[in-house]
């Protein structure tokens, strides 16, 4: 069998993949990109494509920001996110920084765009059309990937295999590494509208609950509108889809009026969706995106998250490629190390309440303080826009001005009733 030799092989030519494969090649690495669609304006079309803030860094590094604002993507402030306390709608500090901002951009404009600037990067060789059927192993060390392509098999030796091939990883499944699957007690559907169908046109909406709704203005002059109950409304979505979804987003406090605008594409979605987990790491070999980490789609971090773990993987192993596997395996133990300590607990927290729990106590006083205060309202932005971490998250000063909060506003009400 005949084969060639590069210094990384990268399974998946979508975002995680593509962003891999820019970033080693800028680093002067001989990249393959193997991507089984022919062609490369293939697009992802199961996602609600909300682009977390934290990820807006990378994206300019890379070159795509411009060119997505070009395409007409919005950003994704102003937000307006609704609880069973009221609205919170976190603002900037006066006088003090704007709040960051991602983006909304259908997934048929951000592909194509990223997997543009892979092809016109020099030293990425992007095989269009070409699928990883095996591994190639030497030692328990993965060295290279088998592919199909045109009919023909043939292999690809690297340094450094990457799976960047979504939550179904066929790399994962070729190199034996488990997969920890969590169950979600949601499921999802969303269509996209033309017309004025929001109370304010430029702002992303979310309805928090048991039961979530988004609604967010997109490229194209488009608004995304999705929900995702809990599994108990699922026989009224399959014996009805199109009635089910107009009726549970026509029951959202201050939701999308649908009649008002015109839906223009089919109502799509997912009934089954577990969380998925995998060691993102073996010997020679990388699993960066869904590939590694797959969470709930209704956080919107999927996105962000597969540009951001290809950023870590390149970071920690592009200095050590020629150095031999020992130091390569350095790398990926440092990439292991960011990855868990980025992902690892935010991860957890979306899987806990994945299981269809209603929010707990302190949720509840982060929650109803970020509708009376704007300062957590800012604090809970920051960590929804992914720019902390748990830890900061649920930090025993915000928790206690959350509680001082609500307990003012509980002392204001009682005096108002007894007057
Ligand atoms: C309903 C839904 C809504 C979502 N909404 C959001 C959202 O609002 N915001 C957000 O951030 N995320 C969202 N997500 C998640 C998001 O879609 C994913 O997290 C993201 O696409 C992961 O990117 P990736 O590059 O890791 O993988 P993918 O985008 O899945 O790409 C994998 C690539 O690998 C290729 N491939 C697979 N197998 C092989 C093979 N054997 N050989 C060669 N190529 C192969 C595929 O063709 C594909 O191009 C949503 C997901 C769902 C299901």
């Amino acid at each position: 069998m005949n084969h060639s030799t590069y210094d990384v092989a990268i399974v998946g030519g979508s975002i995680a993949g593509c962003t891999a494969a820019i970033l080693y090649a800028r680093a002067g690495a001989r990249v393959a990109l193997i991507e089984r669609h022919k062609s490369p304006d293939a697009y992802k079309v199961l996602c609600n494509h909300y682009i977390q803030p934290s990820a807006v860094p990378l994206m300019r590094e890379l070159g795509v920001t411009p060119l997505i604002e070009r395409a007409g993507a919005p950003r994704t402030l102003p937000v307006a996110w609704w609880t069973r306390w009221g609205w919170i709608e976190p603002e900037p500090e006066p006088g003090g920084e704007p709040l960051p901002y991602g983006f909304n951009v259908r997934r048929e404009t951000l592909d194509p765009i990223v997997r543009r600037i892979a092809l016109d990067t020099e030293g990425v060789d992007v095989q269009l059309g070409a699928k990883a059927v095996d591994l190639v192993s030497e030692g328990g060390r993965t060295v290279g990937v088998r592919i199909k392509q045109g009919g023909e098999e043939r292999e690809i030796r690297a340094r450094l295999v990457v799976g960047a091939d979504g939550r179904n990883s066929s790399v994962a499944e070729y190199a034996g590494i488990p997969t920890k699957s969590v169950a979600n007690s949601r499921f999802s559907y969303f269509a996209y509208y033309r017309g004025d169908v929001l109370p304010k046109s430029d702002v992303s909406y979310i309805w928090f609950g048991q039961d979530m709704a988004y609604a967010n203005p997109t490229d194209g002059g488009l608004t995304a509108i999705a929900c995702a109950p809990g599994k108990s409304h699922l026989p009224a979505f399959k014996a009805d889809l199109d009635g089910a979804y107009t009726e549970y987003l026509s029951r959202l406090p201050g939701g999308p009026d649908l009649s008002a605008g015109e839906r223009v594409s089919k109502i799509i979605g997912t009934t089954d969706y577990p969380l998925l987990q995998r060691e993102p790491t073996a010997p020679g070999l990388a699993l960066v995106g869904d590939a590694g980490l797959c969470s709930d789609p209704i956080w919107g971090v999927g996105v962000g998250w597969a540009f951001q773990s290809a950023s870590w993987l390149v970071a920690a192993t592009k200095e050590r490629l020629h150095l031999g596997p020992g130091e390569v395996d350095r790398g990926l133990a440092e990439y292991r190390r960011e990855h868990r300590a980025r992902l690892r607990g935010q991860q957890f927290l979306i899987a806990d309440y994945a299981g269809g729990r209603p929010m707990n106590p302190i949720e509840r006083q982060l929650f109803a303080g970020a509708v009376r205060d704007p300062q957590t309202a800012r604090h809970l932005h920051r960590y929804a826009s992914r720019f902390i971490g748990v830890r900061e998250f649920l930090a025993p000063r915000v928790l206690a001005r959350a509680g001082l909060v609500n307990a003012r506003h509980r002392i204001r009400g009682a005096a108002r009733t007894s007057l």
